[in-house]
């Protein structure tokens, strides 16, 4: 017997993903609940990776199992596919284990031909039902399974609507003409006649799921997703019910919950006298679901219920669609609703409040680069109102995703793609979007349509990615050919800015200044229930009061990497230290770092302060000397002149410092071991500083940390110098200040010998931007020219700078972590490059036993949330 491909609907259940595809596990279990679902059954996902490993064929045993089970719906529907007199028609979905919004591709109406649609006319006594019907299915079936532009197709509807009319509008003679159109363009483009058999028609559309699959669209969803190339896509067949039989039927889908806000109640879109798609693609603009409760209140009472149900049983809000077809409600599928950020956390809160859920489960709901999207700024208020009174204002749209956006106006997804890659800001400007726009969705900045509503393609590919999008702006015309669009008396071109706000909806002329967010009591509450269960510190880096004192607010406990060069390009400080970079002496380079101490001691006193009684942990010098140096002629001119020195001479002195590999070459420890007065200059003023705090009452807990250290030696020396100023500074101000000297660890050489650094080093902090860049050998300054191709070409997952590559680097943390420990037991351990604040790093570096991650503040709460999720996968896996 061959391997069981399909099951009826009747036959899965919810945990049955893997298998059947979130779609065909979520009817299932709708199924199994007594949820009214047409009956059906899923092609399983093993079934569409079979198909590819046999070069697109079916493998054996799949068609008998589908004509099998195809005879449970005529019997459960009493009617009869291909049956002139009583026709079944089903639609063809895929679903994969996770959702993919849009991404691949559905036919519905199969099972229409000539004589089908004839009994279908009679049967409905509605022939222009039966004409439309048919319509559809030639247009999706031409345009999905025979690869036909569908443009074409849409040309022609366009041309029969006229300017004033819908497509509800159209008769049945003119709907029979626009098929016959239709079949002449597949005739044409396809070189093929419609087929006329619903069997062949069948079974070409599951071959045309199976390889959606692998088309461009899901493709790039998926890397951009993260979601696996092998997991293969279920296909559901399902027995059609209609949307579209009247005035007493429609289609919609809908929310438990505000998948923007969280607000509980229930949210979505529904289209009187339509069919499921018209909904999603926005060919209409859909009515707000509260208006069906008026409109039909007994079935939205069922629905009501029925939605509410699913949430129960779910524990967690549904997305649903749903198909009421004279009268009766009939559930077309369920599945978990994608949510901002705002509203994750919202209906985190909730759940709990209404003792659905508990603490762990709360915190495991909210992904953590979700938070992300709360922290993003929105459009000023003031500015808002400013640009009204200038006529700046041209429009309020539907809030679709939320934050704030500014960029130039592109209408085309390819010059989108292009300019973005580019670096470019840009806002993407579409009448509607639809999947194979999905490019330039990514390169733009944030996305803006003229219609379709919040279940629009455009809405729920934007709040997907995190990116602002103003949805159904109806008041927007845009003119495509002159590269242009108007709204309130205004006319803004192609390469125009505009600002958008996604939480509002509203659009503006020009650029407008955004606003920190503010959060929510909720997310206050939320976070608290997060650092409950976490074991990770969350630090930050900061190099400058402001900073940390934001940090502080985002839940920063103190720093864990503060960067002491930035402070030297404030202002006129750069001049003090361009002056010590080209001294001839010592006494020279004295003079100058003399100027510096007292600024650096200041900002030093911001910092303590800010960070009252958390751990500061601040860097001694560690860029290359030439990075503080003008390098354009006119700039070595301007800075002689002011320096009082001849150009020549100064430019000899900028051309010696230059270097073949500044990456590799003069840096870190190596100018503090060389130079041992700029390092003593930098002790003095974090010791002043600690001490001046410490004598106000401020608690101080200073770290000095020495960078790039590759050899114990280089360690010792610079520690030595730091603890001899330190017992200088104590001695001088009477004050005892409790401090450790530790490294960074950001060469191979020093993770490989750590136990030998440990004995000098108080604490470890992984530099894991050097690290990466020092065991790949990828230059960080120049690996933008190959990284990102690598990605695309999947020759690395991910950017090892952005998301922590366990495998190899990842080995170099927990050797150095294992072999300092193995030195010094209590051996305090971070990490301060960019991956502290990448959820799956953070994840990593609670594995392997950090105390702390150290990032960026923006990104604190982002560490704190995975750090519980971190320690939740092990309560997971204990049990
Ligand atoms: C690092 O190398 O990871 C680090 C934090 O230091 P920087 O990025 O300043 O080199
Ligand atoms: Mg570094």
């Amino acid at each position: 017997m061959s391997k069981k491909w399909v099951y009826l609907f009747s036959e899965g259940n919810a945990s049955m993903r893997d298998l059947l595809g979130g779609k065909g596990a979520g009817v299932a279990e709708m199924t199994r609940t007594g949820v009214p679902v047409p009956p059906g059954f899923t092609i399983t996902t093993e079934a569409c990776n079979s198909y590819y490993d046999n070069g697109k064929q079916f493998p054996e045993g799949l068609w008998d199992q589908v004509t099998e089970s195809l005879k449970d719906i005529e019997q459960k529907t009493g009617k009869k596919f291909g049956d002139p007199s009583n026709p079944l028609l089903v639609s063809v979905r895929s679903g994969a284990k996770f959702s993919m919004p849009g991404m691949m591709d559905t036919v519905l109406n199969l099972g229409l031909n000539k004589q089908t649609l004839e009994g279908l006319a009679k049967l409905t006594d509605n022939p222009r039902f039966a004409a439309d019907a048919y319509r559809r299915f030639v247009q999706l079936f031409g345009k999905i399974v025979l690869g036909v532009d569908g443009e074409k197709f849409e040309h022609v509807l366009n041309e029969a609507k006229g300017h004033n009319r819908q497509d509800t509008d159209l008769s049945a003679e003119e709907l029979q003409a626009i098929t016959e159109k239709f079949k002449a363009i597949i005739k044409q483009d396809a070189g093929v006649d419609f087929p006329e058999d619903p069997y062949e028609q069948l079974m070409m559309s599951i071959g045309a799921v199976f390889s959606s699959w692998m088309g461009r669209r899901a493709v790039d969803y998926r890397r951009l997703n993260k979601i696996a190339d092998n997991l293969g896509t279920g296909v559901n067949v399902q027995a059609m019910v209609f949307g579209n039989m009247g005035d007493d039927s429609a289609t919609g889908v809908a929310f438990t919950r505000s998948p923007s806000t969280g607000d509980e109640h229930i949210y979505g879109e529904y289209l009187v006298n339509a069919q499921g798609e018209d909904v999603v693609a926005g060919v209409r603009t859909p009515r707000p679901i509260a208006e069906l409760s008026q409109e039909m209140p007994t079935v939205y009472g069922q629905f009501a219920t029925i939605a509410k149900q699913l949430e129960g049983h779910y524990k967690d809000v549904q997305d649903v669609e749903f198909t009421i077809e004279k009268g009766k409600l009939w559930m077309l599928q369920t599945r978990t609703g994608k949510r901002t950020g705002a509203a994750a956390i919202k209906i985190a809160v909730d759940l709990l409040r209404e003792g659905v859920i508990d603490e762990a489960t709360a915190v495991q709901r909210v992904e953590p680069a979700a938070l992300d999207q709360l922290l993003h700024p929105t459009v000023d208020e003031g500015a808002k109102a400013k640009a009204r009174t200038i006529g700046d204002y041209l429009t309020t749209g539907l809030p679709a995703s939320p934050g704030a956006a500014t960029g130039k106006v592109v209408f085309d997804p390819d010059e989108a793609e292009l300019r973005g890659r580019n670096g470019e800001k840009i806002i993407l400007v579409r009448t509607e979007t639809a999947p194979e726009d999905f490019h330039g969705m990514v390169a733009a900045q944030a996305v803006l349509t003229a219609r379709g509503g919040m279940t629009s393609h455009a809405a729920v590919v934007a709040r997907g990615m995190g990116k602002p999008c103003v949805a159904g702006a109806g008041a927007l015309r845009i003119d495509y050919k002159a590269q242009e669009f108007s709204a309130n008396g205004r006319t803004i071109k192609h390469g125009e800015y505009i600002t958008l706000d996604g939480g509002t909806g509203e659009v503006f002329a020009g650029r407008l200044p955004t606003v920190e967010p503010k959060l929510t009591g909720d997310f206050a509450t939320f976070m608290s229930w997060a650092d409950k269960l976490r074991k990770l510190g969350v630090r930050t880096n900061a190099d400058t009061p402001h900073d940390a004192r934001v940090a502080r607010e985002f839940g920063a406990e103190g720093i864990g990497l503060c960067r002491t060069e930035h402070m030297f390009f404030e202002g006129d400080r750069i001049d003090a230290m361009r002056e010590m970079i080209v001294a001839e002496t010592l006494d020279e380079r004295r003079a100058a770092l003399a100027k510096i101490e007292p600024l650096q001691q200041g900002d030093f006193e911001g910092i303590f302060e800010a960070m009252d009684d958390f751990p500061v942990t601040i860097r001694t010098l560690d860029p290359p000397l030439h990075e503080f140096l003008p390098h354009g002629e006119d700039e070595i001119a301007a800075l002689a002149q002011k320096m009082g020195i001849d150009t020549t001479k100064l430019k000899t002195k900028i051309e010696s410092l230059r270097e073949a590999n500044p990456m590799l070459g003069f840096r870190g420890c190596r100018l503090g071991i060389i130079y041992p007065e700029i390092t003593e200059m930098q002790a003095r003023a974090i010791f002043k500083a600690a001490a001046a705090c410490q004598k106000k009452g401020v608690k101080v807990h200073p770290e000095v940390m020495i960078p790039l250290v590759g050899d114990l030696s280089e360690l010792k020396a610079q520690a030595d110098l730091v603890r001899r100023v330190a017992d200088e500074v104590m001695q001088e101000t009477g004050e005892t200040i409790a401090y450790m000297v530790g490294t960074m660890i950001e060469l191979p050489r020093a993770a490989l010998t750590a136990d030998k650094i440990a004995e000098v080093a108080e604490f470890f902090s992984f530099g894991t931007n050097d690290l990466t860049q020092t065991t790949f050998g990828m230059s960080r300054d120049d690996a933008g020219r190959f990284l990102p191709l690598y990605v695309e070409r999947k020759i690395l997952k991910d950017d090892p700078f952005q998301v922590l590559d366990q495998e190899g680097v990842g080995q170099l943390v927990q050797m150095g972590t294992e072999r300092g420990r193995s030195t010094r037991a209590n051996l305090k351990v971070g990490i301060c490059g960019e991956h502290g604040g990448e959820p799956s790093s953070v994840m990593f570096c609670h594995r392997v036993g950090l105390n702390y991650v150290s990032c960026s503040p923006y990104r604190v709460p982002i560490a704190r949330l995975a750090a519980a999720h971190a320690a939740l996968g092990d309560a997971t896996r204990d049990k």
